[in-house]
């Protein structure tokens, strides 16, 4: 056990941030909220820092990762959301099972993705049918690639939608080759921040339970959390400790990833409920804050470079990420709130060095494939 001096100096420190650094017990909610709220931001990221060298060593990783957006329709109309359209407006688009197959064929065999990312607005008519023949199609031609697709949010408003059961849902999915969910939808579970950022969208409730749900059936999941817009951080602490409990019970999730929000083309910007997106130090603490609640629980902690920035990613790594998602092919969903998406996996390794941490390229699953 080493205290604050011990290990920083005569430089102070809260409560919280002792019983973080000692590693003897979880940290509360109550010891969250003071961390979000009074601790020295260098001494959080010092403390998270440690506990990602504890946990993960010095090896960053990232995957190949192609994003299939299959339609931008969408039934909900979320504030948050610059990306989706009602049908009837002229730049909505749908893809087809031959579309999807086509890209999917491009992503798998000329950009050597080994995972597709693939997910969408609400549509409200399409069928099951649908994605069960666009996974179909994609394993019969490509059986090695793994198909991340389908949030728990998109789950649960399939199974509205056609009146089926998530579970239900969930197993015709596997049965036509899903291997595992994204993590997005999560937003911030808190219902009154939830409530004025999405609209028609499941609660948080509903996604926690859905997320159980494929983990029970052997679908392992991300997890995200969207910060940085009228949230408070009771809600940060709040959806980052119901993250942890759940995965207490289901050891089903792979990652755990704290989106930034973006602003630009979003409701939330229109109506100037938001004038302008978080700061960095905002950034890093959300993210060293979730490192210290997860504590051992979730030791994966990943960086989404593209909500984030680069130069920023490269610091967050210090405040507790172990992991930069991927390499976002053709990523579409922030490049309509004005970010730019896409890299290498040569880029993302340089960028790892550049912080002198070792670069690997990993599958979906966290197993690594090679090291730079
Ligand atoms: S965030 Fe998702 S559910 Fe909400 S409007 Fe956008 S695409 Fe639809």
């Amino acid at each position: 056990m080493q205290s604050i001096a011990d290990a920083f100096g005569k430089v102070g420190g809260t409560p919280a941030l002792e019983k973080a650094l000692a590693g003897e017990e979880e940290l509360s909610y109550e010891d969250g909220v003071q961390l979000m709220n009074e601790e020295n931001l260098f001494l959080l990221g010092a403390a998270a820092d440690r506990l990602r060298r504890d946990l993960c060593g010095n090896t960053v990783t990232f995957v190949a990762s192609y994003y299939l957006n299959y339609t931008n329709v969408c039934a909900a109309s979320c504030p948050l959301c610059a990306f989706y359209r009602k049908g009837n407006e002229e730049d909505a688009y749908t893809l087809s099972t031959e579309q999807v197959v086509a890209r999917a064929k491009i992503a798998i065999e000329q950009m050597g993705a080994t995972e597709l990312h693939i997910v969408g607005g609400f549509h409200p008519k399409l069928g099951l049918e649908y994605y069960e023949n666009m996974m179909r199609a994609i394993k019969s031609e490509h059986p090695k690639v793994t198909i991340k697709a389908l949030t728990p949010a998109e789950v649960f408003f399939i199974a509205r939608l056609t009146r089926n059961s998530v579970k239900e849902v969930l197993l015709r999915l596997k049965a036509a080759g899903l291997d595992a969910l994204p993590g997005g939808g999560a937003e911030i579970f808190h219902p009154d921040t939830r409530k004025k950022i999405v609209i028609g969208k499941c609660s948080g409730e509903e996604w926690l339970d859905t997320a159980r749900q494929a983990h029970e059936l052997g679908i392992r999941s991300n997890c995200t959390m969207l910060f940085g817009h009228i949230e408070k951080p009771e809600h940060i602490v709040d959806h980052v400790i119901k993250i942890r409990e759940l995965h207490k019970k289901t050891g089903g999730f792979t990652t755990f990833i704290p989106l930034k929000f973006s602003l630009e083309n979003t409701e939330l910007e229109q109506k100037e409920m938001i004038k302008s997106e978080s700061s960095s130090p905002y950034d890093l603490r959300v993210i060293a804050v979730s490192r210290l609640l997860l504590g051992n629980t979730l030791k994966n902690i990943s960086v989404y470079w593209v909500a984030l920035g680069k130069k920023i990613s490269q610091v967050a790594l210090s405040y507790g990420g172990n992991d930069m998602v991927g390499t976002a092919f053709s990523e579409e969903i922030f490049k309509a709130a004005g970010k730019a998406s896409g890299t290498s996996l040569q880029e993302l390794a340089s960028m790892v060095r550049e912080i002198k941490r070792e670069p690997a390229q990993r599958d979906t699953f966290f197993n690594i494939i090679q090291r730079f």
